[in-house]
Protein backbone atom coordinates (compact mmCIF):
# COMPACT_ATOMS: atom_id res chain seq x y z
CA UNK A 1 0.00 0.00 0.00
CA UNK A 2 1.77 3.47 -0.81
CA UNK A 3 1.55 5.68 2.46
CA UNK A 4 -0.15 8.87 1.71
CA UNK A 5 2.58 11.90 2.78
CA UNK A 6 2.95 14.68 4.74
CA UNK A 7 -0.21 16.38 5.74
CA UNK A 8 -2.57 13.68 4.00
CA UNK A 9 -1.60 11.19 6.09
CA UNK A 10 -2.48 12.97 9.02
CA UNK A 11 -5.90 14.54 8.43
CA UNK A 12 -6.73 11.05 7.23
CA UNK A 13 -5.28 9.23 10.34
CA UNK A 14 -6.84 11.50 12.71
CA UNK A 15 -10.64 10.82 12.60
CA UNK A 16 -9.76 7.41 11.89
CA UNK A 17 -7.75 6.97 15.24
CA UNK A 18 -10.53 9.37 17.42
CA UNK A 19 -13.55 7.08 15.91
CA UNK A 20 -11.00 3.95 16.82
CA UNK A 21 -11.02 5.48 20.13
CA UNK A 22 -14.37 7.12 20.57
CA UNK A 23 -16.33 4.09 19.55
CA UNK A 24 -15.13 1.59 21.97
CA UNK A 25 -15.67 4.22 24.70
CA UNK A 26 -19.63 4.82 23.46
CA UNK A 27 -19.96 1.09 23.22
CA UNK A 28 -18.69 0.23 26.59
CA UNK A 29 -21.19 2.61 28.19
CA UNK A 30 -18.38 4.72 29.81
CA UNK A 31 -19.53 7.01 32.04
CA UNK A 32 -19.55 10.85 30.63
CA UNK A 33 -17.81 12.46 33.82
CA UNK A 34 -15.04 9.46 33.21
CA UNK A 35 -14.30 9.80 30.23
CA UNK A 36 -15.53 13.28 28.27
CA UNK A 37 -15.11 13.65 24.41
CA UNK A 38 -12.49 16.28 25.12
CA UNK A 39 -10.43 13.63 27.08
CA UNK A 40 -11.14 10.98 24.15
CA UNK A 41 -9.82 13.85 21.65
CA UNK A 42 -6.26 14.38 23.98
CA UNK A 43 -5.91 10.64 23.99
CA UNK A 44 -6.80 9.79 19.84
CA UNK A 45 -4.42 13.34 19.26
CA UNK A 46 -1.74 11.60 21.43
CA UNK A 47 -2.01 8.29 20.06
CA UNK A 48 -2.03 9.74 16.39
CA UNK A 49 1.09 11.66 16.96
CA UNK A 50 2.95 8.43 18.39
CA UNK A 51 1.68 6.46 15.10
CA UNK A 52 2.91 9.52 12.88
CA UNK A 53 6.19 9.47 14.63
CA UNK A 54 6.56 5.72 14.72
CA UNK A 55 5.86 5.47 11.21
CA UNK A 56 8.14 8.07 10.16
CA UNK A 57 10.80 6.88 12.21
CA UNK A 58 10.77 3.40 10.68
CA UNK A 59 11.14 5.35 7.49
CA UNK A 60 13.98 7.90 8.38
CA UNK A 61 15.75 4.73 9.95
CA UNK A 62 15.51 3.70 6.16
CA UNK A 63 16.86 6.90 5.04
CA UNK A 64 19.20 7.80 7.12
CA UNK A 65 21.27 4.81 6.15
CA UNK A 66 21.19 6.12 2.43
CA UNK A 67 22.32 9.43 3.74
CA UNK A 68 25.37 8.99 5.40
CA UNK A 69 27.14 6.71 2.71
CA UNK A 70 29.95 8.40 0.86
CA UNK A 71 28.83 8.38 -2.39
CA UNK A 72 26.76 11.35 -4.17
CA UNK A 73 23.93 9.08 -5.98
CA UNK A 74 22.75 7.81 -2.66
CA UNK A 75 22.46 10.56 -0.68
CA UNK A 76 19.91 11.54 -3.59
CA UNK A 77 18.24 8.81 -2.86
CA UNK A 78 17.59 9.38 0.81
CA UNK A 79 16.54 12.55 -0.35
CA UNK A 80 13.99 12.25 -3.19
CA UNK A 81 12.07 9.32 -0.70
CA UNK A 82 12.43 11.15 2.68
CA UNK A 83 9.15 12.57 4.16
CA UNK A 84 8.64 15.60 6.24
CA UNK A 85 9.77 14.61 9.20
CA UNK A 86 12.90 11.75 7.85
CA UNK A 87 13.94 16.09 6.45
CA UNK A 88 13.58 17.29 9.51
CA UNK A 89 16.14 14.83 11.23
CA UNK A 90 17.92 14.96 7.70
CA UNK A 91 18.66 18.14 7.97
CA UNK A 92 19.42 18.14 11.78
CA UNK A 93 22.00 15.54 11.05
CA UNK A 94 23.37 17.44 7.99
CA UNK A 95 23.53 20.61 10.28
CA UNK A 96 25.85 18.20 12.91
CA UNK A 97 27.82 16.93 9.67
CA UNK A 98 28.16 20.51 8.33
CA UNK A 99 29.47 21.78 12.65
CA UNK A 100 32.01 18.52 12.40
CA UNK A 101 32.99 19.38 8.81
CA UNK A 102 33.49 22.94 9.51
CA UNK A 103 35.31 22.52 12.31
CA UNK A 104 37.78 19.79 10.99
CA UNK A 105 38.15 21.83 8.32
CA UNK A 106 39.00 24.92 10.97
CA UNK A 107 41.29 22.29 12.35
CA UNK A 108 43.29 21.55 9.49
CA UNK A 109 43.99 24.74 8.44
CA UNK A 110 45.05 25.76 12.25
CA UNK A 111 47.33 23.00 12.01
CA UNK A 112 48.39 23.11 9.05
CA UNK A 113 49.28 27.29 8.80
CA UNK A 114 52.70 28.53 9.30
CA UNK A 115 51.24 31.29 11.86
CA UNK A 116 51.28 30.06 15.43
CA UNK A 117 47.77 30.03 16.90
CA UNK A 118 48.13 30.43 20.75
CA UNK A 119 44.75 30.80 22.97
CA UNK A 120 45.45 31.77 26.43
CA UNK A 121 42.93 32.45 29.20
CA UNK A 122 42.74 36.11 31.24
CA UNK A 123 45.37 35.22 33.50
CA UNK A 124 48.01 34.30 30.24
CA UNK A 125 47.87 30.75 30.89
CA UNK A 126 48.26 28.92 27.31
CA UNK A 127 44.85 26.76 26.93
CA UNK A 128 45.42 25.95 23.16
CA UNK A 129 48.69 26.22 20.90
CA UNK A 130 49.09 25.15 17.35
CA UNK A 131 51.86 22.93 15.87
CA UNK A 132 53.55 25.84 13.76
CA UNK A 133 55.23 26.78 17.01
CA UNK A 134 56.98 23.74 17.17
CA UNK A 135 58.65 24.25 14.21
CA UNK A 136 59.85 28.04 15.46
CA UNK A 137 60.74 26.82 19.26
CA UNK A 138 61.04 23.22 19.24
CA UNK A 139 58.39 23.17 21.93
CA UNK A 140 55.68 20.96 20.99
CA UNK A 141 51.64 21.92 21.96
CA UNK A 142 51.23 19.78 25.29
CA UNK A 143 54.85 20.77 26.63
CA UNK A 144 53.39 24.34 26.86
CA UNK A 145 49.49 23.68 27.15
CA UNK A 146 48.27 24.84 31.09
CA UNK A 147 51.93 27.08 31.23
CA UNK A 148 51.93 31.12 31.34
CA UNK A 149 52.80 32.67 27.96
CA UNK A 150 55.14 34.91 30.07
CA UNK A 151 57.55 32.74 31.25
CA UNK A 152 58.54 32.04 27.15
CA UNK A 153 58.65 35.80 26.53
CA UNK A 154 62.06 37.19 26.63
CA UNK A 155 62.47 39.38 30.09
CA UNK A 156 63.15 42.60 28.25
CA UNK A 157 60.48 42.18 26.14
CA UNK A 158 57.90 40.84 28.76
CA UNK A 159 56.34 44.01 30.25
CA UNK A 160 56.27 45.83 26.85
CA UNK A 161 54.21 43.10 25.26
CA UNK A 162 51.94 42.44 28.30
CA UNK A 163 50.91 46.33 27.95
CA UNK A 164 50.60 46.32 24.60
CA UNK A 165 48.70 43.56 24.04
CA UNK A 166 46.09 44.40 27.19
CA UNK A 167 45.77 48.19 25.76
CA UNK A 168 45.15 46.95 22.70
CA UNK A 169 42.68 44.14 23.14
CA UNK A 170 40.82 46.85 25.85
CA UNK A 171 37.13 45.30 24.70
CA UNK A 172 35.95 42.00 23.26
CA UNK A 173 36.56 41.45 19.51
CA UNK A 174 39.18 44.46 19.44
CA UNK A 175 42.27 43.24 17.79
CA UNK A 176 45.88 44.56 19.33
CA UNK A 177 48.65 46.12 16.95
CA UNK A 178 51.05 44.15 15.76
CA UNK A 179 53.90 43.68 18.75
CA UNK A 180 57.39 42.53 17.77
CA UNK A 181 59.13 40.35 20.66
CA UNK A 182 61.41 37.56 21.54
CA UNK A 183 60.54 33.93 22.68
CA UNK A 184 62.06 31.32 24.15
CA UNK A 185 63.85 28.35 21.79
CA UNK A 186 63.67 25.11 23.69
CA UNK A 187 67.41 25.01 22.70
CA UNK A 188 67.99 28.66 25.12
CA UNK A 189 68.21 30.83 22.21
CA UNK A 190 65.64 33.52 21.86
CA UNK A 191 63.53 33.52 18.28
CA UNK A 192 61.82 37.14 17.11
CA UNK A 193 58.11 37.10 16.43
CA UNK A 194 55.76 39.61 15.93
CA UNK A 195 52.11 38.96 17.28
CA UNK A 196 49.14 40.14 17.80
CA UNK A 197 46.14 38.79 20.56
CA UNK A 198 41.94 39.56 19.71
CA UNK A 199 40.19 39.35 23.03
CA UNK A 200 37.50 36.40 23.27
CA UNK A 201 37.11 36.13 26.62
CA UNK A 202 33.50 36.39 26.74
CA UNK A 203 32.31 33.99 23.61
CA UNK A 204 31.21 31.45 24.81
CA UNK A 205 33.35 28.22 24.15
CA UNK A 206 36.15 30.52 23.59
CA UNK A 207 36.41 32.62 26.75
CA UNK A 208 40.38 33.96 26.17
CA UNK A 209 42.71 36.03 23.97
CA UNK A 210 43.42 33.97 20.68
CA UNK A 211 47.05 35.12 19.51
CA UNK A 212 48.69 35.32 15.79
CA UNK A 213 52.24 35.07 15.69
CA UNK A 214 54.31 34.71 13.25
CA UNK A 215 58.83 34.05 13.29
CA UNK A 216 60.48 37.23 11.78
CA UNK A 217 64.06 36.20 12.62
CA UNK A 218 65.09 36.18 9.46
CA UNK A 219 63.52 39.59 8.51
CA UNK A 220 64.92 40.67 11.55
CA UNK A 221 68.25 39.61 10.32
CA UNK A 222 68.11 41.58 7.38
CA UNK A 223 66.76 44.80 8.78
CA UNK A 224 69.78 44.44 11.24
CA UNK A 225 72.42 43.68 9.13
CA UNK A 226 70.62 46.63 6.67
CA UNK A 227 70.92 48.84 9.74
CA UNK A 228 74.61 47.68 10.32
CA UNK A 229 75.40 48.71 6.32
CA UNK A 230 74.00 51.33 6.67
CA UNK A 231 76.00 52.44 9.96
CA UNK A 232 79.24 51.66 8.18
CA UNK A 233 77.97 53.53 5.08
CA UNK A 234 77.54 56.33 7.38
CA UNK A 235 80.75 56.12 8.42
CA UNK A 236 82.10 56.33 5.19
CA UNK A 237 79.90 59.25 4.00
CA UNK A 238 81.23 61.22 6.83
CA UNK A 239 84.72 60.16 7.67
CA UNK A 240 86.53 59.88 3.95
CA UNK A 241 88.72 62.08 2.42
CA UNK A 242 86.64 61.95 -0.94
CA UNK A 243 83.54 64.54 -0.78
CA UNK A 244 80.33 63.05 -1.78
CA UNK A 245 77.01 64.95 -2.87
CA UNK A 246 73.38 64.26 -4.47
CA UNK A 247 71.32 67.06 -5.96
CA UNK A 248 68.14 66.16 -6.43
CA UNK A 249 67.91 68.47 -10.18
CA UNK A 250 63.87 68.87 -10.73
CA UNK A 251 63.50 71.13 -7.67
CA UNK A 252 67.51 72.20 -7.53
CA UNK A 253 68.02 71.24 -4.47
CA UNK A 254 71.04 69.44 -2.24
CA UNK A 255 70.21 66.33 -0.99
CA UNK A 256 73.16 65.25 0.80
CA UNK A 257 76.44 66.48 1.07
CA UNK A 258 79.46 64.94 3.24
CA UNK A 259 81.84 66.95 5.06
CA UNK A 260 84.73 66.46 3.53
CA UNK A 261 83.30 69.57 1.42
CA UNK A 262 85.30 71.33 4.58
CA UNK A 263 88.78 70.04 3.69
CA UNK A 264 88.51 70.08 0.06
CA UNK A 265 86.83 73.90 -0.89
CA UNK A 266 87.64 75.01 2.43
CA UNK A 267 84.02 75.89 2.80
CA UNK A 268 81.71 73.90 5.50
CA UNK A 269 78.30 72.34 3.99
CA UNK A 270 76.24 75.10 4.98
CA UNK A 271 77.67 77.31 2.40
CA UNK A 272 76.71 75.02 -0.25
CA UNK A 273 72.98 74.19 1.12
CA UNK A 274 73.06 77.95 1.19
CA UNK A 275 73.90 78.29 -2.49
CA UNK A 276 73.76 75.81 -4.78
CA UNK A 277 75.63 77.47 -7.41
CA UNK A 278 78.60 77.22 -4.85
CA UNK A 279 80.55 74.71 -7.01
CA UNK A 280 80.54 76.20 -9.69
CA UNK A 281 81.54 79.36 -8.84
CA UNK A 282 84.41 78.74 -7.25
CA UNK A 283 86.25 76.79 -10.38
CA UNK A 284 89.58 78.39 -11.42
CA UNK A 285 88.19 80.38 -14.75
CA UNK A 286 90.70 78.97 -16.82
CA UNK A 287 89.37 75.66 -16.10
CA UNK A 288 85.46 76.76 -16.56
CA UNK A 289 85.66 75.82 -20.27
CA UNK A 290 85.94 72.30 -18.93
CA UNK A 291 82.93 72.01 -17.24
CA UNK A 292 80.68 73.64 -19.86
CA UNK A 293 79.88 70.02 -21.63
CA UNK A 294 78.86 68.66 -18.29
CA UNK A 295 75.20 69.41 -18.86
CA UNK A 296 75.47 67.53 -22.02
CA UNK A 297 77.18 64.43 -20.33
CA UNK A 298 74.73 64.60 -17.31
CA UNK A 299 71.30 64.37 -20.09
CA UNK A 300 73.13 61.44 -21.50
CA UNK A 301 72.82 59.33 -18.07
CA UNK A 302 76.46 58.19 -18.10
CA UNK A 303 78.72 58.04 -15.11
CA UNK A 304 81.38 60.82 -16.63
CA UNK A 305 84.90 62.44 -14.59
CA UNK A 306 86.29 65.77 -15.22
CA UNK A 307 88.90 67.19 -13.89
CA UNK A 308 89.53 70.84 -12.77
CA UNK A 309 91.15 72.97 -10.60
CA UNK A 310 89.31 75.22 -7.84
CA UNK A 311 90.32 78.42 -5.33
CA UNK A 312 89.76 77.24 -1.70
CA UNK A 313 88.39 79.55 0.96
CA UNK A 314 91.83 80.69 2.11
CA UNK A 315 92.77 81.38 -1.70
CA UNK A 316 95.01 78.33 -2.42
CA UNK A 317 94.29 76.86 -6.09
CA UNK A 318 93.47 72.62 -5.95
CA UNK A 319 93.20 70.33 -8.65
CA UNK A 320 89.62 67.70 -7.96
CA UNK A 321 88.48 65.11 -9.77
CA UNK A 322 84.59 65.31 -10.01
CA UNK A 323 82.70 61.89 -10.92
CA UNK A 324 79.16 62.26 -11.66
CA UNK A 325 76.89 59.42 -11.57
CA UNK A 326 73.63 60.66 -13.48
CA UNK A 327 69.84 59.35 -12.60
CA UNK A 328 67.48 59.83 -15.71
CA UNK A 329 63.48 59.20 -15.37
CA UNK A 330 61.38 57.21 -17.67
CA UNK A 331 61.15 60.11 -19.98
CA UNK A 332 64.99 59.84 -20.13
CA UNK A 333 65.05 63.26 -18.52
CA UNK A 334 67.80 63.92 -15.96
CA UNK A 335 66.49 64.04 -12.32
CA UNK A 336 69.12 63.34 -9.54
CA UNK A 337 72.90 63.54 -10.05
CA UNK A 338 75.46 61.95 -7.44
CA UNK A 339 78.98 63.04 -6.92
CA UNK A 340 82.17 61.71 -6.03
CA UNK A 341 84.88 65.01 -5.41
CA UNK A 342 88.46 63.90 -4.24
CA UNK A 343 91.44 66.20 -4.23
CA UNK A 344 94.03 65.25 -7.22
CA UNK A 345 96.28 67.97 -6.50
CA UNK A 346 99.38 65.42 -5.35
CA UNK A 347 99.09 63.33 -8.51
CA UNK A 348 98.22 66.23 -10.98
CA UNK A 349 101.31 67.75 -9.49
CA UNK A 350 103.35 64.29 -9.49
CA UNK A 351 101.79 64.05 -12.72
CA UNK A 352 103.32 67.14 -14.42
CA UNK A 353 106.91 66.06 -12.69
CA UNK A 354 106.46 62.94 -14.80
CA UNK A 355 105.97 65.09 -17.67
CA UNK A 356 108.60 67.31 -16.88
CA UNK A 357 111.52 64.96 -16.65
CA UNK A 358 110.42 63.14 -19.96
CA UNK A 359 110.34 66.26 -21.74
CA UNK A 360 114.34 66.33 -20.31
CA UNK A 361 115.30 62.56 -20.89
CA UNK A 362 113.25 63.59 -24.61
CA UNK A 363 116.15 66.27 -25.03
CA UNK A 364 119.30 64.06 -23.33
CA UNK A 365 118.26 61.49 -25.35
CA UNK A 366 117.74 63.69 -28.74
CA UNK A 367 121.47 65.44 -27.65
CA UNK A 368 123.08 62.24 -27.32
CA UNK A 369 121.61 60.77 -30.95
CA UNK A 370 123.45 63.92 -31.88
CA UNK A 371 126.40 63.73 -29.93
CA UNK A 372 127.11 59.73 -30.98
CA UNK A 373 126.21 60.29 -34.56
CA UNK A 374 128.67 62.86 -35.67
CA UNK A 375 131.19 61.53 -33.18
CA UNK A 376 130.74 57.98 -35.19
CA UNK A 377 130.61 60.15 -38.19
CA UNK A 378 133.69 62.07 -37.76
CA UNK A 379 135.32 58.65 -36.58
CA UNK A 380 134.78 57.47 -39.81
CA UNK A 381 137.01 59.91 -41.85
CA UNK A 382 140.20 58.89 -40.37
CA UNK A 383 139.09 55.17 -40.12
CA UNK A 384 138.65 55.06 -43.69
CA UNK A 385 142.00 56.72 -44.32
CA UNK A 386 143.85 54.04 -42.45
CA UNK A 387 141.89 51.74 -44.29
CA UNK A 388 143.22 52.83 -47.92
CA UNK A 389 147.11 53.40 -46.08
CA UNK A 390 146.87 49.64 -44.96
CA UNK A 391 145.26 49.11 -48.80
CA UNK A 392 148.57 50.85 -49.92
CA UNK A 393 150.47 48.79 -47.53
CA UNK A 394 149.35 45.93 -48.49
CA UNK A 395 150.67 46.10 -52.23
CA UNK A 396 154.58 46.61 -51.48
CA UNK A 397 156.34 43.55 -50.83
CA UNK A 398 156.00 42.66 -46.84
CA UNK A 399 158.13 40.14 -44.33
CA UNK A 400 155.39 37.17 -43.13
CA UNK A 401 155.43 39.20 -39.86
CA UNK A 402 153.91 41.93 -41.31
CA UNK A 403 151.69 40.32 -43.31
CA UNK A 404 150.05 39.16 -40.15
CA UNK A 405 150.62 42.52 -38.23
CA UNK A 406 148.52 44.35 -41.36
CA UNK A 407 146.21 41.44 -41.42
CA UNK A 408 145.69 41.92 -37.52
CA UNK A 409 144.90 45.45 -38.23
CA UNK A 410 142.85 45.05 -41.01
CA UNK A 411 140.60 43.01 -38.59
CA UNK A 412 140.68 45.25 -35.59
CA UNK A 413 140.03 47.80 -38.28
CA UNK A 414 137.01 46.20 -39.68
CA UNK A 415 135.43 45.57 -36.30
CA UNK A 416 135.87 49.16 -35.65
CA UNK A 417 134.24 50.21 -38.40
CA UNK A 418 131.32 47.56 -38.42
CA UNK A 419 131.02 49.06 -34.87
CA UNK A 420 130.67 52.68 -35.56
CA UNK A 421 128.25 51.97 -39.10
CA UNK A 422 125.99 49.99 -36.56
CA UNK A 423 126.13 53.09 -34.27
CA UNK A 424 125.05 55.31 -37.02
CA UNK A 425 122.63 53.20 -37.70
CA UNK A 426 121.30 53.17 -34.69
CA UNK A 427 121.05 56.85 -34.51
CA UNK A 428 119.54 56.81 -37.72
CA UNK A 429 116.89 54.95 -36.77
CA UNK A 430 116.12 56.62 -33.36
CA UNK A 431 116.14 59.90 -34.32
CA UNK A 432 114.73 60.69 -37.61
CA UNK A 433 111.51 60.87 -38.37
CA UNK A 434 109.76 57.39 -40.14
CA UNK A 435 108.76 58.52 -43.51
CA UNK A 436 106.55 57.20 -45.95
CA UNK A 437 107.70 57.17 -49.39
CA UNK A 438 107.02 54.70 -52.93
CA UNK A 439 109.64 51.95 -52.33
CA UNK A 440 110.67 49.67 -55.30
CA UNK A 441 112.26 46.38 -53.65
CA UNK A 442 114.39 46.35 -56.91
CA UNK A 443 116.38 49.44 -56.88
CA UNK A 444 116.57 48.73 -52.86
CA UNK A 445 118.24 45.84 -53.76
CA UNK A 446 120.97 46.96 -55.77
CA UNK A 447 121.59 49.36 -53.54
CA UNK A 448 122.77 47.21 -50.84
CA UNK A 449 124.71 44.95 -53.53
CA UNK A 450 126.57 48.02 -53.94
CA UNK A 451 126.98 48.55 -50.15
CA UNK A 452 127.89 45.31 -49.88
CA UNK A 453 130.12 45.00 -52.85
CA UNK A 454 133.20 45.44 -50.77
CA UNK A 455 132.58 43.43 -47.74
CA UNK A 456 134.75 40.03 -47.60
CA UNK A 457 133.03 36.69 -48.82
CA UNK A 458 130.58 38.99 -50.85
CA UNK A 459 132.04 37.23 -54.04
CA UNK A 460 131.51 33.78 -52.87
CA UNK A 461 127.60 34.27 -52.60
CA UNK A 462 124.54 34.23 -55.15
CA UNK A 463 121.68 36.71 -54.48
CA UNK A 464 119.05 34.39 -55.23
CA UNK A 465 115.65 37.54 -55.81
CA UNK A 466 111.91 36.68 -55.56
CA UNK A 467 109.82 40.34 -55.46
CA UNK A 468 106.41 40.41 -55.92
CA UNK A 469 105.55 44.01 -56.17
CA UNK A 470 102.34 44.24 -57.91
CA UNK A 471 100.28 45.85 -55.52
CA UNK A 472 102.83 49.27 -54.75
CA UNK A 473 104.08 49.62 -51.29
CA UNK A 474 105.06 52.37 -48.99
CA UNK A 475 107.03 53.16 -46.35
CA UNK A 476 110.26 54.42 -44.82
CA UNK A 477 112.95 53.27 -47.08
CA UNK A 478 115.69 54.66 -45.33
CA UNK A 479 114.71 51.93 -42.12
CA UNK A 480 114.12 49.60 -45.05
CA UNK A 481 117.59 49.82 -46.05
CA UNK A 482 119.27 49.25 -42.11
CA UNK A 483 117.14 46.03 -42.09
CA UNK A 484 118.18 44.81 -45.31
CA UNK A 485 122.15 46.02 -44.94
CA UNK A 486 122.45 44.17 -41.95
CA UNK A 487 121.04 41.06 -42.97
CA UNK A 488 122.05 40.33 -45.93
CA UNK A 489 126.15 41.52 -44.21
CA UNK A 490 125.32 38.90 -41.36
CA UNK A 491 124.46 36.23 -44.13
CA UNK A 492 127.50 36.76 -46.13
CA UNK A 493 129.63 36.86 -42.47
CA UNK A 494 128.21 33.84 -41.10
CA UNK A 495 128.36 31.96 -44.34
CA UNK A 496 129.63 28.30 -44.91
CA UNK A 497 132.94 28.33 -46.46
CA UNK A 498 132.71 24.37 -46.71
CA UNK A 499 129.69 24.84 -49.10
CA UNK A 500 130.27 25.55 -52.78
CA UNK A 501 126.97 27.23 -53.54
CA UNK A 502 126.00 29.72 -50.22
CA UNK A 503 123.26 31.95 -51.41
CA UNK A 504 121.05 34.06 -49.71
CA UNK A 505 117.59 33.94 -50.87
CA UNK A 506 115.13 37.17 -51.19
CA UNK A 507 111.21 36.77 -51.26
CA UNK A 508 109.23 40.06 -51.27
CA UNK A 509 105.35 39.71 -51.42
CA UNK A 510 103.16 43.20 -51.27
CA UNK A 511 99.62 43.28 -50.08
CA UNK A 512 97.23 46.33 -49.47
CA UNK A 513 98.33 46.04 -45.76
CA UNK A 514 101.99 45.05 -45.64
CA UNK A 515 104.84 43.46 -47.10
CA UNK A 516 105.33 40.11 -46.49
CA UNK A 517 109.78 39.89 -46.56
CA UNK A 518 111.46 36.51 -45.98
CA UNK A 519 115.35 36.56 -46.23
CA UNK A 520 117.14 33.18 -46.45
CA UNK A 521 120.45 31.34 -46.25
CA UNK A 522 122.31 28.24 -46.27
CA UNK A 523 124.89 29.32 -44.06
CA UNK A 524 126.29 28.18 -40.42
CA UNK A 525 122.89 28.79 -38.85
CA UNK A 526 122.54 29.35 -34.86
CA UNK A 527 121.54 26.69 -32.62
CA UNK A 528 117.92 27.14 -31.86
CA UNK A 529 118.46 27.98 -27.98
CA UNK A 530 119.97 30.61 -28.46
CA UNK A 531 117.46 32.47 -31.34
CA UNK A 532 115.47 34.29 -28.74
CA UNK A 533 118.49 35.92 -28.01
CA UNK A 534 119.90 37.33 -30.96
CA UNK A 535 117.92 40.04 -31.35
CA UNK A 536 119.56 41.36 -27.66
CA UNK A 537 121.69 44.41 -27.61
CA UNK A 538 125.40 43.33 -28.06
CA UNK A 539 124.81 39.45 -27.83
CA UNK A 540 126.82 37.29 -29.89
CA UNK A 541 126.68 33.73 -30.95
CA UNK A 542 129.34 33.38 -33.29
CA UNK A 543 133.05 35.53 -33.18
CA UNK A 544 134.36 33.45 -36.21
CA UNK A 545 133.33 37.23 -37.95
CA UNK A 546 134.26 40.46 -36.66
CA UNK A 547 131.18 42.39 -35.33
CA UNK A 548 129.45 44.00 -31.80
CA UNK A 549 126.38 42.11 -31.35
CA UNK A 550 124.24 44.84 -32.51
CA UNK A 551 123.34 44.45 -35.79
CA UNK A 552 120.22 42.38 -35.49
CA UNK A 553 119.23 44.51 -32.56
CA UNK A 554 119.20 47.47 -34.65
CA UNK A 555 117.12 45.24 -37.52
CA UNK A 556 114.62 44.78 -34.89
CA UNK A 557 114.28 48.25 -33.85
CA UNK A 558 113.83 49.60 -37.08
CA UNK A 559 111.24 46.97 -38.26
CA UNK A 560 109.30 47.82 -35.02
CA UNK A 561 109.57 51.46 -35.79
CA UNK A 562 108.06 50.58 -38.80
CA UNK A 563 105.11 48.82 -37.44
CA UNK A 564 105.84 45.53 -38.56
CA UNK A 565 107.58 42.33 -36.74
CA UNK A 566 110.49 40.17 -37.09
CA UNK A 567 111.34 36.70 -36.17
CA UNK A 568 114.21 34.36 -37.29
CA UNK A 569 113.86 30.33 -37.45
CA UNK A 570 117.19 28.42 -38.37
CA UNK A 571 118.74 24.82 -38.36
CA UNK A 572 122.53 24.38 -37.81
CA UNK A 573 124.66 24.07 -40.66
CA UNK A 574 121.88 24.17 -42.73
CA UNK A 575 120.09 27.25 -42.91
CA UNK A 576 118.93 30.58 -41.28
CA UNK A 577 115.83 32.20 -42.20
CA UNK A 578 114.50 35.62 -40.86
CA UNK A 579 110.56 36.35 -41.91
CA UNK A 580 109.83 40.10 -41.73
CA UNK A 581 106.12 41.84 -41.84
CA UNK A 582 105.96 45.89 -42.79
CA UNK A 583 103.16 47.68 -43.13
CA UNK A 584 102.23 49.26 -46.47
CA UNK A 585 101.99 53.08 -45.22
P1 LIG B 1 126.98 40.48 -34.75
O1 LIG B 1 126.85 40.00 -36.15
O2 LIG B 1 127.64 41.79 -34.65
O3 LIG B 1 127.60 39.47 -33.88
P2 LIG B 1 124.16 40.49 -34.75
O4 LIG B 1 123.25 41.13 -33.83
O5 LIG B 1 124.07 40.90 -36.15
O6 LIG B 1 125.58 40.69 -34.16
O7 LIG B 1 123.92 38.94 -34.70
C1 LIG B 1 123.88 38.30 -33.44
C2 LIG B 1 124.38 36.88 -33.59
O8 LIG B 1 123.49 36.12 -34.37
C3 LIG B 1 125.69 36.77 -34.30
O9 LIG B 1 126.74 36.82 -33.35
C4 LIG B 1 125.61 35.46 -35.02
O10 LIG B 1 126.16 34.43 -34.22
C5 LIG B 1 124.15 35.20 -35.19
N1 LIG B 1 123.72 35.42 -36.60
C6 LIG B 1 123.14 36.52 -37.09
N2 LIG B 1 122.81 36.36 -38.38
C7 LIG B 1 123.18 35.08 -38.72
C8 LIG B 1 123.09 34.32 -39.90
N3 LIG B 1 122.56 34.78 -41.01
N4 LIG B 1 123.60 33.07 -39.87
C9 LIG B 1 124.11 32.57 -38.76
N5 LIG B 1 124.23 33.26 -37.61
C10 LIG B 1 123.76 34.50 -37.57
Amino acid sequence: MKIPSGKKFYAAAMPLIFIAVAMPAKLLQVPGEALRYRDIFMVSAIISLMVYLLVEKSRYRKNHLAFVSKTGKEQAIGIKFSSNAAKFFHSKAKHKQELMDTEEKYRLIIQNSTDVITLIDSQGIIKYQSPALEKITGFAPYELSGKSVIDFIHPEDSVRVSQQLLNGISRDGKTSPLISHRILHKNGSWVCIESHGTSHLAMPGINGIIINSRDVTEREIQRKQLEDANAQLKILFENVHEAFFSVDLVNNKILQISPAHGNIYGRGKKEFYDNINLWSEVIHPEDKYLVHGMDKNIESGIPFATEYRIIKKDGTIRWIENKITPTLNNEKRPIRIDGVISDITERKEADEQIKEQFRALQKTNYELDRFVYSVSHDLRAPLTSIMGIINLAELEHQTEQQKRYLEMIQFSINRLDSFIKHILSYSKNAKSEITSEPIDFIELLAEIRANLKFVKGTERMKIKAHINQAIPFRSDRMRLAIIFNNLFSNAIKYQDINKNDSYISLDIVTTENEARITVEDNGIGIDKKYLNKIFKMFYRVSSIAPGAGLGLYIVKEATHKLGGDINADSVVGEKTVFKITIPNK
